[in-house]
């Protein structure tokens, strides 16, 4: 305990920690940062994995980055980062490509352009596709720009404002889109772009996820070169080259205080660290169990945290092809294949309100609901001849890991969804070497964020557990990480940089 105080600990290491970590030391030059993280590498779900002995690196989640082009609050960030130019960016040329039934409808990764491409797919919705684009560009950007509006660079239209709450604010998805669309499987190509944050379109408010498809779509998309962990790499060694420390294999165990409300630093299991300002990563349901002593009074943030629902988690296929998935087919860099029928909003209901009975799950998250498919080697071909298949899912049917039925659930995921991935793309068929499968139970061992959530909190309708953090009974404790910033690497390095205007000497 006699080392000299660190200005700030980050306990993970995950996006949301690194950009503000970066951020910090970028306006503070002299600051002394220490961030930890149980995992051997930085970045939490920006990480990736490799199998030398296939060639391949996995990329755990990136496929998009949203905000990428002139207005997006993304690209803005990272110039100020000065990052833009170390980054080698890809500009694909397709949100997604629809897929269902035999059919095939590819979506341009730009406004105007998927609008028209609906509205000549489902020519008789065309008023209500022209509508759902114009609440995009008028509801959904006053969405997107909420941190400017908050500090007055951004004014919105005060009576679009008020229409919104009016009409929306206590809509999901679904219900709006039956109000605009009759035509079913419109309707699941519109909700689609909810998976991007983990919600369904049962789950998700309306207002919220406007703003996700002004983010990813009128305010531009892309990957980057050397995947999400190159992200995370550079944002690390920002730290580093300022004199600060990334503590790796180290697990954080208690957050420590000085009796009277206010926070001294750490305890892990490399020793002790010292510092008045902690900065919590993990999931704040994780932390309020873990790593506060019983003595500290939270029970008025633990009645708060009740309300705040995990986002939806995801079950994660990673193939490896032995040609490029293109010559065989999968010529997008990302598809959304939909089953034949759009049933599967019942389903999933059907399947909660059995108390996710494992077969009623099985059949509407994997088989009916939608896949979301990434052709990596189309995106970056130096990661080998790599395609992922994503759902969003629930823990709740799944068996404790490491027992039979854990393994034999693994195996069916894996079949029924590259049997899916097979039937639309048939030229993959006998070109899949090698599968491996992420489940709910992986994303909680490797991050420790509650239910495997991949997207923080469910941004639905109801917003009063967001706010949990506001009165934090412990002084010098401050919550970042996708549960108060949002899903996705934008609302990451977003939240991130109000944090880091917000820092005060302590
Ligand atoms: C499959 C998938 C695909 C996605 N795709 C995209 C996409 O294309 N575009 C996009 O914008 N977003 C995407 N997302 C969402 C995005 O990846 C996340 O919102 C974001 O990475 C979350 O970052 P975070 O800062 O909240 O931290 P996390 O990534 O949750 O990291 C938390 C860190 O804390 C560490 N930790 C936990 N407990 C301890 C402890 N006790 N001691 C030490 N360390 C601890 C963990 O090891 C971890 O590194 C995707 C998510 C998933 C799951």
């Amino acid at each position: 305990m006699n080392q000299p105080p660190w200005d700030a600990i980050f306990v993970g290491a995950g996006i949301t920690s690194l950009a503000c970590a970066a951020m910090l030391v970028k306006r503070h030059p002299g600051l002394r940062l220490l961030v930890i993280d149980k995992h051997i590498v930085v970045g939490g779900y920006a990480t990736t994995f490799s199998r030398p002995s296939q060639g391949v690196t996995f990329d755990c989640s990136l496929h998009k980055l949203s905000g990428m082009t002139e207005g997006g609050n993304l690209i803005r960030i990272l110039r100020e980062l000065e990052l833009d130019r170390a980054l080698d960016l890809v500009y694909p040329d397709d949100y997604f490509c629809a897929y269902r039934a035999g059919t095939v409808l590819p979506l341009a990764n730009n406004a105007e352009q998927a609008e028209q491409q609906l509205v000549a797919r489902f020519g008789h919705q065309a008023e209500g596709i022209a509508t759902f684009f114009e609440h995009v560009r008028t509801y959904g950007r006053n969405g997107y720009y909420q941190f400017q509006m908050l500090n007055g660079s951004f004014e919105p239209d005060m009576t679009q404002l008020r229409f919104a709450h009016r009409n929306f604010k206590h809509k999901t998805v679904r219900e709006v889109l039956h109000e605009l669309f009759d035509d079913p499987y419109l309707i699941e190509i519109l909700a689609a772009p909810g998976i991007y944050v983990g919600g369904y379109s049962e789950d998700l408010g309306y207002l919220y996820f406007l703003h996700v498809v002004y983010a990813t779509l009128n305010r531009g998309n892309a990957y980057v070169v050397g995947s999400s962990q190159r992200l995370s790499n550079l944002l690390a060694q920002r730290v580093l080259e300022a004199g600060g420390k990334i503590a790796l294999s180290t697990h954080v165990d208690d957050v420590l205080t000085d009796g009277n409300g206010n926070v001294t630093g750490v305890r892990t299991s490399r020793g002790f660290f010292n510092s008045a300002q902690v900065y919590i990563n993990t999931s704040p349901h994780y932390a309020l169990q873990y790593l506060f002593s019983s003595d500290i009074e939270l029970a008025a943030t633990r009645d708060k945290l009740t309300a705040l629902k995990p986002a939806r988690s995801t079950t994660t296929v990673y193939l490896v092809i032995d040609h490029a998935p293109a010559e065989l087919g999968l010529h997008h860099t990302e598809s959304m294949l939909f089953a034949d029928e759009a049933t599967a909003v019942e389903l999933r209901m059907a399947a909660e309100r059995s108390g996710y009975d494992t077969e009623l799950s099985e059949h509407a998250f994997w088989q009916m609901s939608p896949i979301e498919v990434t052709n990596y080697h189309a995106l970056d071909a130096a990661g080998g001849k790599v395609v992922c298949l994503n759902v969003l899912d629930s823990i709740a049917h799944w068996p404790r890991r490491r027992t039979p039925e854990y393994r034999a659930k693994k195996q069916r995921a894996s079949e029924v969804l590259v049997e899916r991935l097979l039937m639309h793309v048939p030229g993959l068929r006998g070109h899949v070497m090698h599968i491996e499968v992420a489940t709910p139970h992986t994303y909680v061992r490797f991050t420790n964020n509650t239910d495997g959530s991949g997207y923080g909190a469910m941004v639905g309708t109801d917003l009063k557990g967001h706010v949990f953090h506001h009165g934090f009974p412990v002084q010098g404790v401050h919550f970042l990480s996708a549960w108060v910033a949002g899903p996705s690497y934008e609302a990451a390095f977003g939240y991130a940089e109000m944090k880091a205007k917000q820092w005060k000497q302590a």
